[in-house]
């Protein structure tokens, strides 16, 4: 650990952060700049920002175009109650959004993060059940997927060091693994078996990458089975594009990869480009149409105060208006070739047990034994950012998934870290 900073202490004093454990880890890194790929502490040192900031800032900090944008839409209009109101910025990035989307996605609803995108999404399964007169509490999910950390969102998420002290409050859900290649069958089973029991709403998932789960990844043509299932039986399919969404795989949205495409979606974290929080749930026309009614008590009452914060709304439009550049695609196909020359450099080295990739997400698999939040895991961490690259490793999984402009130098830097983290740990 660097010498203890001013800023440092300041901030233990009263700030309790997010995924922290104080006693163990009392102090965060300062950091007063940030631009292009680049993060800059109170010494003026860099780091590379390998991992875009939880997967947001895609078109890099600070981005002008992005920044004139939101400043523009900042001084016409700021804020506006989204119950009863309209105005320019939601509009259009609705209609920009449903021409990136899915074809058969039709309505959005805005929220403020991931975690209510899913939230919504579960809501907008159970109660279209609920509005057809339908008895189905259960939702399905799969093992070790993450979709937030509210109590619906934690519900169907599986990983316990988040959400373990929760469970007894939990709603219903029951889970299936990932498909493996080997597992469909009983999986298909699975869920028949399960929705005789207790009749299934909805079923999320992340499609193709879990990202918390350790960028874990598998293929389309696998969940194809499932998602046809669930279709076959009434049970809503919403993926959770919060961390795939905007270009990440490889297409707009990791679901163009699969034919089957879901009943709702679920969009946050690079959907503002990394400048200001937002979430949009999307669905099919005929989820919007079971809230349809002339009863009031058969809507959709959910809101968040900011929903459709024109700024946010501006900011977005901006962003898929980069993600669309021709610029921006070609960086995509870049990256992913650099990627695949990495894997071929590094595959064989005795510490990579795997890699893997989909996209411009890339990620590999130690092979040292370690838990989860064990020390090594921040070990590499600390050594990372001595080294001038912010990586943040998942239990043995070490990731990159940099900004969409990174350069070639910036990427062969990333690169060289970890090849310095393969030798020394
Ligand atoms: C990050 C993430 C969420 C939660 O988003 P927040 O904005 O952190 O609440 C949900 N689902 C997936 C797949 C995510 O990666």
């Amino acid at each position: 650990m660097p010498k203890i900073q001013n800023l440092q202490q300041r901030d233990s004093a009263h700030i309790w952060h997010p995924l922290t454990q104080h006693k163990l880890h009392p102090y965060a890194h300062p950091i007063v700049k940030a631009k292009g790929v680049v993060l800059y502490d109170e010494n003026g040192k860099e780091y590379i920002d390998a991992v875009s900031s939880w997967y947001t800032a895609m078109y890099g900090h600070c981005n002008d175009f992005i920044v004139r944008r939101a400043h523009r839409q900042m001084q016409q209009l700021d804020q506006i109650i989204f119950s009863g109101f309209t105005h320019e910025p939601a509009v259009e990035l609705s209609e920009k959004l449903m021409t990136i989307l899915p074809k058969n996605q039709a309505k959005l609803m805005f929220n403020d993060n991931g975690s209510t995108a899913t939230e919504i999404g579960i809501k907008m399964a159970l109660q279209y059940h609920h509005n057809k007169g339908n008895k189905r509490k259960t939702l399905l999910a799969f093992e070790n997927g993450f979709h937030g950390d509210t109590l619906g969102a934690m519900s169907v998420s599986g990983l316990s060091v988040y959400n373990g002290p929760f469970e007894e409050f939990f709603i219903d859900v029951e889970r299936i693994p990932v498909p493996n290649g080997e597992n469909e069958a009983e999986i298909l089973q699975k869920i028949e078996d399960f929705h005789i029991e207790n009749p299934l709403a909805g079923f999320i998932y992340e499609p193709l990458v879990q990202g918390a789960a350790g960028m874990k990844m598998y293929k389309a043509e696998r969940l194809e089975p499932i998602l046809k299932k669930c279709q076959k039986l009434g049970i809503i399919t919403i993926a959770d594009e919060v961390m795939t969404g905007f270009g990440k795989t490889g297409s707009f949205f990791a679901s163009d990869h699969i034919k089957t495409k879901p009943d709702v979606m679920c969009l946050s974290k690079a959907l503002t480009a990394g400048l200001v929080p937002m979430g949009i749930t999307t669905c099919t026309q005929e989820i919007f149409d079971a809230f349809y009614d002339d009863d009031i008590g058969k809507g959709l009452f959910h809101a968040h105060t900011y929903s459709a914060n024109p700024i946010a709304c501006a900011t977005a439009i901006a962003g898929i208006e980069l993600l669309q550049s021709e610029e921006i695609q070609q960086n995509i196909i870049k990256i992913e070739g650099w990627h695949r020359e990495f894997a071929l450099e590094i595959n064989e080295h005795p510490k990579v047990q795997s890699t893997r990739q989909q996209g411009v997400i890339f990620a590999l698999e130690l092979n040292i034994a370690m838990e989860r939040y064990g020390d090594l895991r921040y070990e590499i961490f600390n050594f990372c950012m001595n080294e001038g690259v912010f990586l943040r490793p998942l239990g043995e999984t070490i990731y990159i998934l940099a900004p969409f402009i990174t350069t070639k130098a910036q990427m062969d830097k990333i690169y060289g870290v970890i090849k310095k983290v393969l030798e020394r740990f």
